[in-house]
């Protein structure tokens, strides 16, 4: 860690409301000033970067990551999950809890949070919201939290049962973090490996439906509805990789309705649709599926109005024998953290006009409130010096076969990419450098 001078940019941190040059200065792993162009020049730091014509932000924020460690190290380890991470300009990722065995106790959150682990950015974890994600029995929130948990989650699978949502919520509730759902109502999707549409119908593949998703959020907006006014508490709800019309719809009324429900959508959801399946592709399935244009086209504009609160990668490595097999047998997922800053530019800002620094909102500020993540998601004064810097005009095509991640599973091999990343920093620490 040495101090850092980051000279000509333009610094967009919207937690400041700030969108303009600025030279800013990092030091112990802080951030040390922010001043006006000039205003450092008599700093002295080890190093300078000149970031002309760079956009400097708070580094990204991804609040729903696999990592696969413990258990699945051939997929993916925790130190070259983040190593991707840091090539995608994500400062902090906060890993879910399906790995093997389950991330459910002190002892496993301890472990996969230990420096040993050789994170090179921050890593968080949401551990399992039940024992052994089998929907049963609540683990134990407080202890958990005690530990490093920033919220809970059985990601893979739903928490199916109304009494069991209604404990956890309650439980996250009283602990102040969210309960993140990943909704999908597992009793309509046995045997389905895609969107249930026309593409389905033509590969003779069963398809998932959107009632599938949208029930389970319905659910649980009225599990919320319930708790506020018989318990007086107040829970926090996160739907995870939302990929629905009709589901976006609910969030968008419970949020009017004044609940605290937040939401993400992953880059995929608003940039492809179940057509990228082309003949069994399964480098285009994960869970939720790709849907049509209809949902693609609600995701961004959820995006667009504030009803989508961040954008989450749901980095997702499998190995190549894996994703080489049928279509129906192959796991779900794909990876995104080097993909997701370029997609949200090209496709948000380029595609539909969205302002850089709502990019930067969805991708930094908004995550790392929806976890709580004290001094990150911004570059005030005394934050972490997490901080990325990236080329908001530079045209680029990924190469899954560069990725610093163990697995190549993605549909964007070779996909345009704009704006690319040149430095990202981490406490401090240079951790990538384009
Ligand atoms: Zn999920």
């Amino acid at each position: 860690m040495s101090d850092i001078l980051i000279l000509n940019g333009r610094l967009v941190d919207p937690a400041n409301g700030l969108d303009a040059e600025r030279d800013v200065l990092l030091r112990h792993g802080r951030v040390a000033a922010v001043e006006m162009p000039g205003g450092l020049r008599v700093a002295k730091a080890k190093e300078t970067i000149d970031a002309k014509g760079m956009i400097v932000a708070p580094g990204l924020v991804d609040v729903h990551v696999h990592l696969r460690e413990p258990g699945q190290t051939y997929k993916e380890s925790i130190k070259t999950g983040t190593a991707a991470a840091a090539a995608g300009g994500f400062t902090s990722v906060v890993a879910m809890p399906n790995t093997v065995p389950v991330n459910d106790t002190v002892a496993r959150l301890e472990w996969m949070l230990d420096a040993a682990r050789g994170a090179c950015v921050k890593l968080f974890a949401m551990p399992a919201a039940t024992f052994g994600s089998m929907g049963e029995e609540i683990t134990d929130f407080h202890e958990l939290q005690r530990a490093g948990a920033v919220g809970f989650t059985d990601d893979g699978k739903p928490v199916l049962l109304d009494r069991v949502m209604r404990a956890a919520l309650v439980a996250a509730a009283g602990i102040g973090v969210p309960v993140s759902q990943h909704a999908e109502d597992t009793r309509l999707t046995g045997g389905c490996s895609m969107n249930a549409g026309p593409v389905a119908f033509r590969l003779g593949l069963r398809g998932m439906t959107v009632e599938a998703e949208s029930k389970i959020v319905e659910r649980d907006i009225r599990l919320l509805k319930d708790i506020e006014q018989h318990d007086g508490l107040r829970p926090h709800l996160h739907v995870q990789h939302v990929s629905t019309a009709k589901a976006m719809e609910a969030i968008r009324q419970a949020k009017r309705d004044g609940l605290h429900v937040t939401c993400e959508v992953a880059p995929h959801h608003f940039t492809l649709t179940d057509e990228a399946i082309g003949e069994y592709d399964t480098n285009a399935k994960m869970n939720p599926p790709l849907r049509n244009d209809a949902d693609r086209l609600a995701m961004i504009a959820g995006l667009m109005d504030g009803t989508v609160d961040c954008i989450a990668t749901d980095h997702a490595p499998h190995a190549l024998f894996e994703k080489e097999q049928e279509f129906e047998r192959a796991p779900n997922g794909i990876t995104g953290l080097e993909t997701a800053l370029g997609l949200a530019l090209r496709v948000l800002h380029k595609g539909n006009g969205m302002p850089i620094s709502r990019v930067i909102e969805l991708m930094s500020t908004q995550p790392a409130g929806i976890v709580s993540l004290e001094g990150r998601g911004t570059l005030r004064v005394d934050s972490f010096a997490d901080v990325v810097v990236f080329d908001p005009a530079a045209e680029w095509n990924f190469e899954a076969a560069k990725t610093r991640s163990k697995s190549r599973n993605t549909p964007f091999d070779g996909a345009p990419m704009l704006g690319r990343v040149v430095t990202t920093i981490s406490e401090g620490t240079v951790v990538y450098r384009g």
